[in-house]
């Protein structure tokens, strides 16, 4: 069965055709740019030669067009017609308390979805429009929503109420929601396998690190925690996201710098986090770099970020009253041995005995015990994979 996965911005497209019953990416590739000048398609069939395009494309169905067209060509292409796609999954950030699980796309979740833009501006017009463009291209074709929140819908109520008056959360929707969910799914289900303990009685943290990060707790399967919340911007600093914080201190920017609701925001989201602190990069590669050079605030922002880490592991290993696994995932959890290092130094309160010097030379790409054979607590490395989980989910529910 043939999946075409599909992650829509509001300038860009990312997708991937998959064939489920091998597990194989047959093709993928990203359209940029989209309703600005000079939009970009890139498209990498697999065992076949790559290109390039730049082609004006003024919307999503354009840029879907573009796609199609790539996936079908008589020499680049992998498939014969559009008709051998079977179904289509597309990924959706904001499943608010509606959607605990996947579901295939009608008129009523579409109303649905965009009804939760408010919860998610940037983020579900965006997918709405990846949404529309394949409808109105392929109209016969079976459509899935997979929704980044519904991982996280199994939380309790005492996990996702923030201190707030009760009415924030009942007639404003105020309460935390936590994002990330495709990804740490399938790396708690990878996990799964590396345990010799029925499902029900595992404990695991997974940690998704990278230029976004969140970690969740996860027991017998099910998410009970997570540290996004309301938006991205909660849990650990990011990228550019500040992450945690005293909420007084927004009002208290707005006052000194002179900043209006979108300007704090902007400060918040964009100016934060691993860029703020250092000064010198968002990326971890560059912190890194900078850092060997004697950089101090790159060294402080590293050194930051893998002590917010390290207290999120304790105070889920603290809900979860333990833990079997602990999951490194994502960009920097799964490349960066050394903050992995720095986050895994004296964890043996917790029963963790960490292979320090595996862990500098374990291979990339693989799924890798990072622990030693002795340790209670396995760590692991998982590369994430959430275009499979999407495309898995989407085959699961169309057939
Ligand atoms: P996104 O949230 O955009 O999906 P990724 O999961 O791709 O982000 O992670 C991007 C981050 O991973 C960047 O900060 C990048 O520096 C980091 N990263 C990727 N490869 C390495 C590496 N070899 N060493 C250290 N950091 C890395």
């Amino acid at each position: 069965m043939k999946i075409l996965v599909i992650n829509a911005g509001s300038s860009s497209l990312k997708y991937q055709l998959i064939d489920v019953d091998n597990g194989a990416v047959i093709a993928k590739g990203l359209c940029e740019r989209i309703g600005i000048e000079n939009s970009k398609l890139t498209y990498k069939p697999t065992g076949k030669e790559p290109f390039e395009l730049v082609r004006n494309m003024k919307d999503h169905t354009d840029a879907i067009k573009l796609v199609l067209d790539a996936l079908v060509d008589p020499v680049h292409g992998v498939i014969a017609d559009m008709k051998e796609i079977d179904a289509v999954g597309h990924r959706v950030v904001h499943g608010g308390e509606k959607f605990n699980k996947s579901v295939v796309l009608t008129d009523d979740v579409i109303k649905a979805i965009e009804e939760l833009s408010e919860l998610a501006p940037l983020h579900n017009p965006a997918n709405l429009m990846g949404i529309r463009a394949c409808m109105a291209i392929m109209p016969t074709t079976p459509m899935v929503a997979v929704f980044d929140t519904a991982f996280h819908q199994t939380m309790p109520e005492k996990a996702f109420l923030y201190g707030l008056p009760y009415e924030a959360y009942t007639e404003l929707k105020v309460r935390r929601y936590g994002f990330h969910g495709t990804s740490h799914a399938y790396v708690t289900g990878r996990a799964l396998t590396f345990l010799d303990k029925p499902v029900d009685e595992t404990k695991i943290i997974t940690c998704h690190l990278g230029n976004g990060s969140s970690v969740s707790a996860v027991k017998g399967g099910k998410c009970i925690d997570t540290s996004m919340g309301f938006t991205p911007l909660e849990g650990l600093p990011m990228g550019t996201r500040c992450g945690d914080m005293d909420p007084a201190i927004v009002a208290y920017l707005m006052n000194k710098l002179g900043l209006d609701r979108a300007g704090v925001d902007n400060y918040m989201n964009k100016k934060s986090g691993m860029l703020g602190i250092s000064g010198v990069s968002s990326d971890f590669r560059d912190l890194g770099e900078a850092s060997k050079q004697g950089n101090k605030r790159a060294e402080l922002a590293l050194a930051t970020f893998a002590y917010k880490v390290k207290k999120y592991i304790g105070s889920y290993a603290a809900a979860l009253n333990g833990v079997d696994a602990i999951v490194f995932t994502a960009g920097v959890g799964e490349n960066d041995r050394g903050m992995r290092a720095m986050i895994m130094e004296n964890m043996e309160y917790l029963g963790v005995d960490f292979d320090f010097d595996y862990n500098m030379s374990a291979p990339r790409g693989e799924e890798i015990v990072i622990s030693k054979p002795t340790s209670r607590v396995k760590v692991l490395v998982i590369p994430t994979d959430e275009e499979m989980m999407i495309a898995k989910d989407t085959a699961n529910l169309v057939r």
